[in-house]
């Protein structure tokens, strides 16, 4: 049985000190649920939800870590800052840092390498453009994302990588895809991920979706097989829709 994780990207919105205040509110308001939750926030965050959330079942990390160990490399954060900070998991890939940043997959591969040292789990995050959907070749363009990405990439356990499909087309642009659609790249995703690892951890291991997921299209789009939590953005900004999803 997958655990299904239910992971807010923050992106870059709010201050650290209304960011420690949410995380509060969010301990007080936890609600009963299966799913495991867990924020993805910006680096100045982080010591606030260390503080707040440990031993809350909710856990937290960052958007994004250097590709180097250590070193002159002025502006970076490295994985094993980011293991200080407790963080569980690290977004790896994000399409936004694929295209504002020119983030190539052997990037990424490094990236998710540097985690895996550390003991934290990637969210590695693939998805097409809009023209390559329109095009119909949006699965091959996916696969081939998640081969270059996880070039080296050879986790520990199942629970130590997981996937994000994210559409392009679909982020912050309000347009969902269908959970049937959704359903089908997750499979085909699953597929690629047995002949990489073999069956038995591919079975194990968890396919998010991210992309306009809220309350009212997270039932339906967390109901398919393949599909086993959502990496949101809006939704989860705000507390009442994050707890919402939770339960969903
Ligand atoms: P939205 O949920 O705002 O569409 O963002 C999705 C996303 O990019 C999560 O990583």
């Amino acid at each position: 049985m997958r655990k299904r994780l239910v992971a807010g990207n923050w992106k870059m919105h709010k201050t650290p000190s209304e960011a420690r205040m949410w995380f509060r509110d969010l301990t007080a308001h936890l609600p009963q649920t299966q799913a495991e939750p867990a924020l993805l926030v910006p680096f100045t965050h982080l010591p606030y939800a260390a503080e707040v959330l440990e031993g809350h079942g909710v856990h937290w990390g960052a958007q994004d870590v250097s590709a180097h160990t250590e070193g002159a490399y002025t502006g970076e954060v490295s994985a094993k800052m980011l293991a200080d900070l407790a963080c569980q998991y690290t977004i790896v890939g994000h399409s936004e840092r694929r295209s504002y940043h020119a983030e190539s997959d052997a990037l990424v591969a490094e990236k998710a390498r540097r985690l895996l040292e550390q003991g934290i789990t990637p969210i590695l995050c693939v998805g097409e453009p809009l023209e390559v959907r329109e095009a119909g070749s949006h699965v091959e363009y996916t696969l081939q994302q998640l081969e270059g990405s996880l070039q080296g990439v050879n986790p520990a356990s199942p629970q130590h990588l997981v996937i994000a499909y994210e559409p392009v087309w679909a982020i912050g642009t309000g347009k969902t895809a269908t959970p049937e659609d959704a359903e089908a790249m997750h499979q085909a995703i699953r597929g690629w991920l047995e002949g990489r690892y073999g069956a038995d951890f591919a079975g194990q291991m968890r396919i998010l979706y991210g992309g306009s997921v809220k309350p009212e299209n997270a039932t339906a789009l967390f109901a398919q097989p393949n599909i086993d939590g959502g990496l949101v953005g809006g939704a989860s900004l705000k507390l009442e829709d994050y707890i919402k999803l939770l339960t969903a």
